[in-house]
């Protein structure tokens, strides 16, 4: 680097974010999870949902009346099995779904938030400056 050089970004941090980013893509490409969704426990989880919120709730909340056809899980489980198959559901249909999917993609983390306004992804920058200064 020269020495007029001025260098905004903090190589520490730099280093662990390409690392993030590195496991991420790893994870992204291998997908370990992807047959889980046939497991019979998870299509008796997805009708159950889908039976007690027919409708997604997404649509529902801006007024529109829209079927639900997949049941999303409100905190990413991340190749997580417990989160997968405990964690909480919500009904979507397919464009909140997919647009909830390409929003986390281009943001690299999940913008939800729970009922109590708290970001549920860690990986949300909240919760990494939380967690980083705690
Ligand atoms: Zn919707």
């Amino acid at each position: 680097m020269e020495p007029w050089t001025v260098r905004h970004r903090n190589p520490v941090a730099d280093k662990m974010s390409d690392r993030r980013r590195d496991a991420d893509r790893r994870r992204r490409r291998e997908k370990p999870w992807r047959n889980w969704y046939e497991r019979a426990a998870w299509l008796r989880r997805r009708a159950a949902q889908l039976v007690k919120q027919p409708l997604c709730e997404r649509c529902l909340a801006e007024g529109r009346v829209v079927p639900a056809t997949i049941a999303h899980h409100v905190e990413r489980h991340e190749g997580d099995w417990d989160k997968f198959i405990n964690g909480e559901l919500a009904s979507s249909c397919k464009t909140c779904h997919d647009s909830i999917e390409q929003r986390i993609e281009a943001l690299g983390y999940d913008p939800g938030v729970d009922t109590a306004g708290r970001p549920v992804d860690p990986n949300h920058p909240w919760n990494q400056t939380r967690s980083e200064t705690s």
